[in-house]
């Protein structure tokens, strides 16, 4: 499910309701969570083990936040529909709208994207600044309350464990239980549901695991405030390394450099500059020797593997407990897309509230869920199984779609149309499917070029 297929969120379609929701984690999906849960319960609580920052300051719990994040389009389209004005906030305080069709190079499969006369709107900005602004937001709703500081130790349950009944907190050393309704688990990829569940006497979600080895270096440089410029250097096989470098605000870039399966770029500065020199194209180094290092240090970030939990397949699950976000997937971040995914999935849960008012509402909500993960983790491992070295289970066709992929893309160094499509798939506007219509494949298929 991506932008083209969801049901818009609709503030109508709920009134108020009885109870209490509470979310546990206050990143993008904890965040987005909230926001729907305003809608549906009486009053929301928010749990979240940081001390949260007064403004866009990276924090400890979200350490990805050092690196390179990208909005996408059916996130911006999912956030500006749940707090009406988001990216105009994020740009008021120094986010850029950029236009793709001019300011942003694609490096894919030994070229670079064609691009069309067609306007399409990227936002950029710091993943500090992206939650801050959603922050703010949640927190000037009435009828929530974040709690900081708050760390989740466990699940208060019914005695026959069928209902979560609520969550344990410690705080201050103090430790004492918070009674809701339902709880939404937006933890992240260290969710411990799955040990909970099976703890308890239920299934653990089927879990899938894609081993890719890569990780991210990023380093924070200057910007002259007119240069807009993105740019992305994707990994292609032979060569396992790949870039992307994004403007952010306060006059500043971000650059992070990846490599796949333990080529990892160095944290050291001149080794980070020699990596670059490594890459297929020379943009990267210029823009490097061009502006000074803003960061004293590289952040690096290890994703040593996907990890898809397949909560769609479970037949039993308690009631009042869903799970949101990175705990349910979190993939190579490649494509950009796990924020779109949480916001896609906060909208879903919207609807979900709409049409069940009781607690029950896990599978319902899983199985929407589902859908929106299979989007971006189809396009995630793709790119990652065309490393041979790459284990784990293969989505069914990767290796026929990923020959399909690389002539479309190949073929989309000259063709705008294609290249079009491909991005359209990539920003989460419509689904990988798209890709084999007609009128994409006869340009895809047609001989030459
Ligand atoms: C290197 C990297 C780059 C990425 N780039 C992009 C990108 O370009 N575009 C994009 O859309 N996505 C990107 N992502 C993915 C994106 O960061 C996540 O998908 C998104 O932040 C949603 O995550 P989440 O809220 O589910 O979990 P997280 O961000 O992991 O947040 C979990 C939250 O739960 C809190 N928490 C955890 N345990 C407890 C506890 N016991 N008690 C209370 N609180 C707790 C944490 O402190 C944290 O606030 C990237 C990820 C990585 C690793």
């Amino acid at each position: 499910m991506t932008l083209d297929s969801i049901t818009r969120y609709d503030p109508d379609q709920l009134s108020q309701r009885e109870g209490h929701g509470l979310v546990v984690g206050a990143s993008m999906a904890g965040l987005l969570a909230a926001r729907v849960l305003a809608d549906a319960f009486e009053t929301v609580t928010v749990v979240e083990k940081d001390r949260l920052p007064t403004d866009a300051t990276i924090r400890p719990g979200v350490p990805q936040s050092q690196h390179i994040h990208v909005l996408q389009k059916a996130g911006q389209e999912m956030l500006d529909d749940l707090f009406p004005g988001y990216t105009q906030e994020l740009t008021d305080a120094g986010g850029l709208e950029i236009d793709a069709a001019v300011d942003f190079d694609v490096y894919i499969e030994g070229g670079f994207l064609a691009k069309g006369p067609v306007h399409m709107p990227m936002y950029c900005a710091s993943r500090p600044l992206f939650e801050y602004i959603a922050r703010k937001r949640v927190a000037a709703l009435e009828n929530v309350t974040i709690r900081e500081s708050c760390q989740f130790v466990g699940l208060v349950t019914s005695d026959d464990m069928s209902t979560v009944e609520g969550v344990t907190v410690r705080t201050d050393g103090d430790t004492h239980d918070i009674e809701a309704d339902l709880v939404v688990d937006a933890t992240g990829r260290t969710s411990r549901t799955p040990t909970w569940l099976e703890d308890h006497g239920y299934a653990s979600p089927p879990t899938d695991l894609v081993t890719t080895g890569v990780a991210y270096s990023t380093a924070i440089l200057e910007r002259k405030a007119s240069d807009h410029r993105a740019l992305v250097v994707f990994p292609t096989p032979p060569n396992r390394r790949g870039c992307a470098t994004f403007p952010i605000e306060g006059d500043k870039r971000v650059l992070t450099l990846a490599g796949y399966h333990g080529d990892h770029a160095p944290t050291d500065p001149e080794k980070f500059c020699d990596f670059a020199d490594s890459l297929p194209i020379s943009d990267v180094r210029e823009i490097l020797s061009e502006h000074e290092f803003l960061s004293e240090d590289i952040a690096f970030y290890p994703i040593p593997s996907n990890r898809r939990r397949r909560y769609e397949e479970l037949e039993e699950f308690p009631d009042g407990l869903v799970v949101v976000g990175d705990a349910i997937a979190s993939f190579n971040p490649i494509y950009g897309q796990g924020m779109s995914v949480a916001a896609l999935q906060a909208v879903q849960l919207h609807h979900t509230l709409a049409t069940d008012a009781s607690n029950a509402i896990a599978l319902q909500f899983f199985a929407a869920a589902g859908r929106i993960v299979d989007e971006a983790w189809k396009m995630s491992t793709g790119a990652d199984f065309k490393y041979p070295e790459t284990s784990g289970p293969r989505p069914f066709g990767t290796g026929i779609t990923n020959r399909y992929l690389s002539r479309l893309i190949r073929k989309a160094h000259t063709d705008w149309r294609l290249a079009e499509a491909f991005g359209r798939v990539g920003f989460m506007e419509t689904g990988g499917l798209s890709l084999f219509k007609p009128m994409i494949a006869w340009r895809v298929l047609k001989p030459g070029g």
